[in-house]
């Protein structure tokens, strides 16, 4: 990354929609809220006085429910004082991780594409971004795309399955190929989770629960895909304990603590099962019409199994530049989208020609994006 500190395509695209007016399937964010009970739940934090600083690992009711999940969910025994820490979103986990345990020069193996803070976080830390290169249109991790990554300077799998941008949940064959290379060259596998309940196709395994794997494991996740509110960041980091304190060490200088009737409310939130799979569900439907319609516009779709993702090749309709055509869409079309190749180190033929769009939107919005998206193509 030329420069870690530009600002990020997120941030273009929804001023561009802000400016002209467009419907924005670009930044990801629902738009509609999530749970009132969570919600009430904050509100009842703050009243009864939960307002000041928490406790440096967040408050204990959250530690609790996290651990509790993990548990619940994954069969994943974790001590809530030494094994949780509680992050300003997963950004801070991130963050914090990296700059704890990226050395300079240090390699660090992604997905590629891949969230676009990584490499930005990455390159801050002082340390060396390398691509695993996922070819679309399946962007399934291969052996070989995973030995070109690793050289002698590689310490980390910076990993995430779910994944953004490209909806794939990566399957326990692919997730095995990475364990075993982070168990031959000693790596440390940070992987970040925040979609692990947004899976319609598949299953999602914690790379955690492989073989080896839990005592070289830092995960990372939070509140905000799941419960449909991700301006709260409340995010936490699990995991060995000398992991959790590295992320501890750095987080306090970071932003110390905070967040804290958001904290004892995400701790409701964490027991809300029924809630958690009606949002799913909704969202596997929400997908399905959005792929659909961008079908019928004359888009080429490609698969999603999870997230608030997918991605749709323009180069049917003339289009081989993505980059290009998300400018000029909110213009022509009215509707904002984001290139896939602001999320690869290098972008091939075919991931230049791709758009993701969030389907997190209700559905007459997704229905005015997709006819908006017919009348333009129609009218070419
Ligand atoms: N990781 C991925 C893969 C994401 O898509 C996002 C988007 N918000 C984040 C991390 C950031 O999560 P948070 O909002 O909890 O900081
Ligand atoms: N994770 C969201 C996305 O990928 C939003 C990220 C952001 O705004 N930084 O769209």
């Amino acid at each position: 990354m030329s420069d870690p500190t530009e600002t990020t395509i997120f941030s273009v695209m929804t001023a561009l929609a802000e400016e002209t007016g467009a419907i924005n399937l670009g930044q990801g964010f629902p738009d509609e809220d999530g749970p009132a009970a969570v919600v009430d739940a904050a509100v009842a934090a703050m009243r009864a006085g939960h307002n000041q600083y928490s406790p440096l690992p967040g408050v204990e009711p959250l530690r609790q429910a996290i651990a509790s999940h993990q548990q619940r969910h994954y069969g994943i025994e974790l001590d809530p004082q030494s094994q949780i820490q509680v992050t300003f979103g997963a950004t801070e986990a991130l963050a914090a991780a990296l700059i704890a345990l990226v050395g300079t020069g240090d390699e660090v193996v992604m997905l590629d594409p891949s969230y676009d803070a990584y490499r930005a976080v990455v390159a801050l830390a002082g340390g060396r971004s390398r691509p695993i290169v996922l070819e679309p249109p399946q962007w399934r991790v291969t052996p070989d795309a995973i030995a070109a990554a690793i050289g002698p300077a590689a310490r980390i799998l910076l990993l995430n399955s779910p994944h953004n941008p490209t909806g794939r949940v990566l399957d326990r064959g692919e997730l095995e190929l990475l364990a075993a290379a982070c168990r031959e060259h000693d790596l440390i596998a940070i992987t970040d989770e925040v979609y692990e309940h947004l899976v319609f196709d598949g299953e999602h395994v914690p790379i955690s629960t492989l073989d080896g794997m839990a005592e070289r494991t830092l995960t990372i996740s939070s509140l905000g895909k799941t419960h449909s509110l991700t301006g709260w960041k409340i995010g936490w980091a699990s995991g060995p304990s000398q992991l959790v304190a590295a992320v501890r060490g750095v987080k306090q200088y970071l932003s110390f603590a905070g967040g804290t009737p958001l904290q004892h409310a995400a701790a409701t939130a964490l027991s809300l099962t029924s809630e958690i799979e009606l949002l799913s569900a909704t969202l596997a439907a929400k997908r399905d019409r959005l792929a659909a319609g961008l079908r019928d516009a004359g888009f080429t779709v490609l698969d999603s199994a999870g997230t608030y993702f997918l991605s749709a090749d323009a180069r049917a309709l003339g289009e081989n530049d993505a980059m290009a055509l998300c400018m000029r869409l909110p213009h022509e079309s009215g509707v904002v989208a984001i290139p896939i190749g602001a999320f690869c180190a290098d972008p091939g033929p075919q991931a230049q020609a791709l758009l993701r769009f969030a389907f997190c939107k209700r559905e007459d919005v997704i229905d005015e994006a997709v006819a908006r998206l017919g009348g333009w193509a129609a009218a070419r």
